[in-house]
């Protein structure tokens, strides 16, 4: 059976490690509104252009248009057949009740929202130690990964710098934007019946296995 679910959690918890791995092993397909609209604009279809238009006016694009391109992918056969992992999406209860009421219309049953939990001292913690390269990409972090030699990457040897999202006061500013956004969204889900809780402090195979556990794979 195809798993159908909504990954939900702060910036930093590890939704996007979690959702690697459910791909992975279980097979669904992650999507991600970034995602979705890189993929709508690359084949230069309507919702891609409209999303485009938004985008290169520097606005956000409106919940309409993401829904719609949402609902297309997870309408198609792919996603049918493999279920998904929603990730990023939705952000907020307007979100998540349009998107409730457009899965009902398309016979698209949700199994569970996976709430990824952890005390934001720990985000904070995570976040703020990471280091990354400015020529490769390649990220490090101060104490679980740190480079060979201080200040550099191991891989091309330019000097590491600590991204803009991951300065303290932007990672204090994105906890505080989720609070206010999305942490309604998980009370939503929960009122209905559909959450389910997992302790993102653990060891990301641990987090993994609380998921099938929670999930009843
Ligand atoms: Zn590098």
């Amino acid at each position: 059976m195809p798993i159908r679910t909504i990954l939900v959690g702060p910036p930093g918890v590890g939704k996007g490690t979690q959702s690697a791995m459910m791909e992975e092993r279980l097979g669904a397909k992650p999507l991600s509104s970034g995602m979705i609209f890189r993929a709508e604009i690359e084949a230069e279809t309507d919702l891609g252009e409209l999303a485009k238009s938004y985008i290169d006016r520097g606005e956000l694009v409106p919940n309409g248009v993401t829904i719609q391109m949402m609902l297309k992918r997870l309408r198609s056969a792919e996603v049918q057949q493999k279920g998904f992992i929603l990730d990023g999406f939705p952000r907020t209860v307007r979100q998540a009740e349009a998107l409730d009421e457009e899965l009902a219309k398309a016979k698209i049953e949700l199994d569970a929202v996976i709430s990824l939990e952890v005390d934001e001292s720990v985000i904070v913690e995570r976040l703020s130690g990471r280091i990354g390269c400015t020529k490769c990409g390649e990220i490090y972090h101060r104490i679980n990964k740190p480079p060979k030699r201080e200040g550099f990457c191991d891989k091309c040897n330019s000097p590491l710098f600590v991204r803009e999202d991951d300065q303290p006061s932007t990672i204090l500013e994105r906890l505080k934007v989720f609070r206010a956004n999305t942490a309604p969204v998980i009370s939503y889900y929960e009122a209905k019946g559909k959450l389910i809780k997992v302790d993102a402090s653990q060891d990301p195979d641990v987090v993994f296995a609380e998921i099938v556990e929670k999930l009843g794979l």
